[in-house]
């Protein structure tokens, strides 16, 4: 891993079969992740954005180890992960913490926040009772929720409190990364800010990097240094993010572009004019030929269904898979 990374993906892969019969027998596969790697520097935050359907959430849960690779590598500092046999997950867990979209499901109702909150102390061994309560009350000072919460239960708390604890309950193991998937989609806009602006500031003083998945290029536009795009399980562009805002590349990026709400005159100057998307996004167990994006880009050749595009590098630190960039086609 270069310097400065905390966390490497190189190549990964995942794939479910899809089974018929009593038997069970292997009919086809879901490639939900097909050849991605990205790598994620301390104290950054590397933005994964994309529809529903793209694979975003299936190459978190390999990050985190909730699913093996199929093929692949993942490293957690200098250690490889990918193939941890299940007995040595327990330690990793420690390291890698996941915060979901929905704290409702994630956090037990019938427990203490106090509860919750020391759970993971307990289970990984760490402190006796009056250390582990010094750090409850220290994590929720973070989180920036009152003292006396602690005593309260998951029901009696806002969507945006409930978050909080979802994030003060990762980060009470002071993990290397976090995997934010989708923490604000869950929440109202002016209860977005402020998580996001929290997530900012513990980052700053935590240095964990930040996995951050989402379906809207917005929401990760104010915190990721660096985005990669995610089109059917593929990585179609990466770009750090001033870049990947003032100059998309890839078809799929501008329409993700195009579709940004925004409010004023002003801030629709910030946002170039592209041809929006038409149609769904197609199963990952029936991939297009070719591009898989062809069906639905509208700058699309008769190459692009024939021939996968090569991913090219488009500027420093820019890479996108396209055939635009990448010169290739006899027809176009
Ligand atoms: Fe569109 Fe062709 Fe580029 Fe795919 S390779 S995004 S179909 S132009």
């Amino acid at each position: 891993m270069s310097g400065g990374a905390v966390m490497k993906l190189q190549a990964v892969c995942k794939y479910f079969p899809i089974t018929r019969g009593l038997l069970r027998v292997k009919v086809g596969e879901v490639r939900a992740v097909d050849g991605v790697s990205l790598e994620l520097r301390r104290g950054a935050t590397l933005g994964v954005v994309g529809e529903s359907g793209s694979g975003k959430t299936t190459l978190a849960k390999v990050a985190v180890r909730i699913y093996r690779p199929t093929s692949g590598r993942v490293w957690l500092g200098g250690q490889e992960i990918g193939a941890l046999p299940v007995s040595q997950l327990l330690a990793l867990r420690r390291r890698i913490q996941m915060v979901y979209q929905d704290p409702t499901s994630s956090l037990n109702p019938r427990h203490s926040l106090r509860r919750i909150l020391e759970e993971p102390l307990v289970v990984h061994r760490l402190g006796g009772r009056r250390e582990r309560e010094r750090r409850v009350a220290e994590i929720l000072e973070r989180v920036e929720l009152p003292a006396d919460f602690r005593f309260r239960h998951p029901s009696h708390l806002s969507g945006g409190q409930r978050q909080r604890v979802a994030i003060a309950r990762a980060l009470i193991l002071e993990p290397e990364v976090v995997v934010l998937d989708e923490p604000t989609s869950a929440l109202d806009v002016s209860v977005q800010a402020k998580i996001l602006a929290l997530l900012r500031r513990l980052q700053q003083r935590t240095q964990a990097g930040y996995l951050f998945i989402t379906h809207n290029l917005a929401v990760v536009s104010g915190m990721a240094t660096h985005i990669v795009v995610m089109y059917l399980g593929q990585a179609v562009e990466y770009a750090p993010t001033a870049e990947l805002f003032g100059r998309p590349r890839h078809p799929y990026t501008r329409a993700l572009l195009s579709a940004i709400p925004v409010l004023t005159a002003e801030e629709r100057g910030l946002i170039p004019e592209y041809r929006r998307l038409d149609g769904e996004i197609p199963s990952s167990a029936c991939i297009p030929r070719g591009c898989r994006f062809h069906p639905r880009c509208p700058e699309a050749h008769a190459c692009c269904s024939r021939e996968v595009p090569p991913e090219v590098a488009v500027g420093p630190d820019h890479t996108v898979r396209c055939w635009l960039y990448a010169g290739g086609g006899d027809d176009r």
